[in-house]
């Protein structure tokens, strides 16, 4: 388990980080009830006294490529309420608004959001008003990883920070 009194702000992938699409053959959900949350999340998540960097707390936010929007799958809107969801699920609260950043964004379209690109990181640093050095992204893509080292956070993957089953 990661020190979190190291970090003002833990940022999270959704998509095979918190959760996990329940239909064969999708990798992301495109509507409610078609995700779950992974082995060991919320037993880690609701571990934690999320709040505020001013108020020494750790921050949580999310950061996640959403291209099914592009794609017609799902609207921005309800892909955001399912990341809400997510959180409340897994750390037992609702996100403030401002800490989930998600990328409509299709995956060519070239735009500065979409992981490895760091702009949602770097929106969410903003955000909690911490710095790079003081912020840990967790996921599980190389993508992340990426973004993580665009940003100048720290990077963590998923399976090192759950654990899992
Ligand atoms: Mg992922």
């Amino acid at each position: 388990m990661v020190n979190r009194l190291k970090y003002d702000l833990i940022i999270f992938d959704a998509d095979g980080t918190l959760r996990r699409c329940t239909v064969p053959g999708q990798v992301c959900p495109n509507a409610p009830g078609q995700w779950e949350l992974l082995p060991g999340v919320a037993g880690t998540l609701t571990g934690i006294e999320w709040g505020s960097p001013s108020r020494d707390r750790t921050a949580l936010g999310i950061a996640s490529n959403q291209a099914g929007i592009a794609r017609g799958y799902l609207a921005e809107e309800l892909a955001r309420r399912m990341l809400e969801d997510t959180v409340e699920a897994a750390a037992g609260f609702r996100p403030v608004p401002g800490s989930v950043e998600l990328c409509p964004h299709g995956t060519r379209e070239g735009c500065s959001c979409r992981k490895p690109q760091p702009l949602m990181l770097q929106r969410l640093m903003a955000f909690w008003e911490t710095a790079p050095e003081r912020t840990l992204f967790v996921g599980d893509m190389a993508s992340d990883r990426g973004a993580a080292l665009n940003a100048g956070c720290e990077f963590r993957w998923s399976a090192d920070f759950f654990p899992g089953d």
